[in-house]
């Protein structure tokens, strides 16, 4: 026996089934908001994600050599090979270039709920397109998409990080420190850090700040502790507020302590919390960034965010959504031996129409057959016996009335399209709800 590698899961039809569903709602959504699908390789050479997050992020990848000596990891995040993707080929595409890619990512992580080693993302970034509507698109899209899966308890949180940015003006290196400490919540050490700056006076004023979370009074608040610093960013926020009004998004709390560490985010920042996760409540996160110029192009300015697929679906299980698996339409059954072969005919008929089909493998009796139609929650049967094949029909069974027709085998993909009852004529057969003989 062999077991998985440590933060790796299986999953089973079922829990496949529910990962395609969110995945589903969130291809779709995407394209509903005009953006394009880019694939990006799994590895990557170890030095993009160095410059994107700095050599810290070594720690918290699966790094290789390849066998030609090249440092290689597997991909944390998607957002440096999309950039990175730009720069060298999408530079010249009209903007806004609005892309998304859905995949899985590889980070060195303690394993626990909803924290995995291999878990997967969506991720969408608007390249090119500096402006309040390119934030407020993406912030938008973040949460139809959560919507589209059906979550109803998520709780959108944004903030500026440009206020903290003014007002805490160190030198680059020390204010990404101070900013990464706020950003975990790790007030203690924000205060150390901030005393060996020389600049302990400002940890009132910056915790204050960080834990201002609510209504548009809380920018008020802001800019009486930050004063001249939050100016624009205040004013940014308000306008945001207002334009994702005309998106009907308008249960959002604006939170200053949203930080987002990393050095290229320039201004609004969010993040989308699903409560009922517990410890790992926070399903996604984004915001506006200037990363092209770090990865070596242009700077050029971006909007974007990645969700965690893998605790969505824990949150729509959580909440009830179905995220059922496509349903088998049709079970086709032989009655006896010299039907197989048109039963083969027919189920292949039914596959390339695009139904989901599936014959009997198993050379089981038309009873037991009927049972595994049942528990594998086939909609339908099609039972084909030699009288019906000389007539040219098959008898079509609903699997959850028991009521059985004749369909003619022309009409038997629009009377599964139709989903409903079939509308050919009655056989004459009592309805029954468990699997018998035909
Ligand atoms: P990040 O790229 O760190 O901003 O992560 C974006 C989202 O990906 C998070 O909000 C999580 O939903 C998800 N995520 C990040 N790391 C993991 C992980 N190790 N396991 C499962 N989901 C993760």
């Amino acid at each position: 026996m062999f077991e998985r590698p440590r933060g790796t899961r299986d999953f089973n039809p079922s829990q496949a089934a529910s990962h395609r569903f969110v995945e589903r709602a969130f291809r779709r959504t995407a394209e509903a908001f005009g953006c394009r699908e880019v694939l990006t390789p799994t590895f990557e050479n170890v030095e993009l994600f160095k410059a994107k997050s700095g050599p810290g992020i070594l720690e918290e990848m699966f790094t290789f050599k390849d066998k030609g000596g090249r440092d290689l990891a597997l991909r944390p995040e998607f957002t440096a090979s999309i950039i990175r993707f730009y720069n060298s080929e999408l530079r010249s595409e009209p903007k806004p270039l609005k892309v998304f890619t859905l995949g899985n990512c590889f980070r060195y992580e303690e394993p626990q709920m909803g924290r995995y080693r291999e878990f997967w993302q969506w991720n969408c970034e608007i390249i090119g397109a500096p402006s309040l509507e390119s934030d407020s698109d993406v912030i938008a899209l973040a949460d139809a998409g959560l919507k589209q899966v059906g979550l109803k308890k998520t709780e959108l949180r944004i903030g500026h990080i440009g206020m903290l940015r003014k007002f805490l003006a160190f030198p680059p290196h020390d204010q990404a420190t101070v900013l990464h400490l706020l950003d975990k919540k790790r007030f203690a050490d924000l205060k150390t850090a901030l005393a060996r700056l020389g600049a302990e006076q400002l940890f009132d004023i910056v915790s204050s700040v960080a834990q201002l979370k609510g209504g548009p009074e809380v920018l008020d608040k802001a800019q009486s502790l930050l004063g001249q610093a939050a100016k624009e960013s205040v004013e940014y926020l308000r306008m945001l507020g207002g334009q994702l009004a005309l998106y009907g998004i308008k249960d959002f709390v604006y939170d200053l302590g949203v930080v987002r560490g990393l050095d290229y985010y320039t201004g609004m920042v969010f993040e989308i919390d699903s409560p009922n996760l517990g410890a790992e409540k926070q399903v996604g996160g984004g915001g506006a960034y200037t990363l092209t110029n770090v990865l070596g192009g242009e700077a050029t300015s971006s909007t974007g965010f990645a969700i965690g697929i893998d605790r969505v679906v824990l949150s729509a299980g959580q909440e009830g959504v179905r995220m059922a698996p496509r349903p088998l339409d049709a079970y086709v059954i032989p009655i006896g031996q010299p039907m197989r072969a048109r039963a083969f005919e027919i189920v292949m008929h039914l596959r390339m129409a695009g139904l989901c089909a599936d014959v009997d493998l198993m050379g089981r009796g038309p009873s037991k057959n009927l049972d595994y139609a049942n528990s594998v929650k086939a909609r339908t049967s099609v039972l084909i016996g030699e009288k019906e094949a000389a007539k040219g029909v098959v008898a079509l069974r609903d699997m959850e009335s028991g009521k059985q027709t004749e369909v003619s085998v022309q009409d038997l993909v629009a009377a599964l399209k139709g989903g409903g009852e079939p509308k050919a004529h009655k056989t004459g057969k009592k309805p029954t709800r468990r699997a018998t003989k035909p």
